[in-house]
């Protein structure tokens, strides 16, 4: 991988990324929030229930990547606007997918993060554009994508002059169809030891389904992940995007202390 020259691990220095008051790689970071920001109520009750459970930042699509178009395509402005409010009534930064390199500028004075998405991870414009943002971005891993098409990714944002990138493994397509996609706990140690960046894993895209999610968050976290993101409504039935894979709070709480245990041993290691 010899033109990773920024990305590439060299020693055991470990990158944090600032956003807010929160800082990957230095402190274990939980990001929850409904696949789509879809009303004011929906979501300052779903940011206040991940809050009072230990998540640390809202996630909340407003530009949605749909399969069909004629399904819910997300709130623009209008989504950012609650989305600043939610963080305004829980003191949560709050990270949202960008899709166009036209709305970078603008989403970045609302996110505090930007995520970008696991069809736009070979969008060069769209990871330049970001890179010149000046705001910490969370890259996922494409559906189709090699680790190391993953790191040249980062690299782009890294060589616009910005250093502040989070990975994230979020499942990648295989012949399995039992499950949305096949989470690479692989890709957890192996960016690790390939660069310096925090690595998270999304289970929610990664399976798919509510019953998998528990555990493969517990499996991330014994994997080495610095953090994960995960969808949590609270309204599962009612949502207008992935309902299948959105947790109810409380099992987001349930999850969490299961979290809390794992982490516990982890550290504990030698
Ligand atoms: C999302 O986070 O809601 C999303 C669309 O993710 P991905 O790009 O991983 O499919
Ligand atoms: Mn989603």
């Amino acid at each position: 991988m010899k033109h990773l020259l920024l990305t590439k691990r060299k020693d055991d220095t470990q990158t944090v990324v600032p956003v807010g008051p929160v800082r990957f790689g230095q402190e274990f970071v939980v990001i929850a929030g409904p696949c789509s920001v879809e009303s004011e109520e929906q979501t300052i009750s779903t940011a206040q229930a991940v809050k009072a459970r230990g998540a640390k930042m809202l996630r909340g699509g407003v530009f949605k990547p749909r399969t069909s178009p004629y399904a819910f395509q997300g709130l623009g402005l209008k989504g950012l606007k609650i989305l600043a409010k939610a963080r305004e009534e829980t003191g949560l930064p709050i990270v949202t997918e960008v899709l166009d390199t036209r709305d970078v500028s603008w989403v970045a004075e609302y996110a505090d993060m930007l995520q970008i998405g696991a069809r736009n991870m070979q969008n060069f414009s769209l990871l330049k554009e970001v890179g010149k943002s000046g705001r910490p971005a969370l890259l996922k891993r494409g559906m189709h994508s090699t680790i190391e098409e993953w790191l040249s990714a980062a690299e782009y944002i890294l060589a616009e002059g910005n250093p502040n990138v989070v990975l994230c493994e979020r499942g990648i397509r295989t012949f399995e169809t039992y499950t949305r996609n096949t989470l690479d706990l692989n890709a957890v140690p192996a960016a690790k030891e390939l660069t310096h960046l925090p690595v998270i894993t999304d289970p929610s895209h990664g399976c798919g389904r509510i019953s998998l999610i528990p555990a493969m968050c517990l499996a991330s976290v014994a994997a080495g992940a610095d953090g994960l993101i995960i969808e949590v409504h609270c309204d599962p039935e009612k949502a207008l995007s992935d309902k299948d894979q959105a947790l109810t709070p409380e099992i987001f709480g349930s999850m969490m202390s299961r979290i809390s245990t794992v982490r516990a041993c982890i550290e504990a290691l030698p």
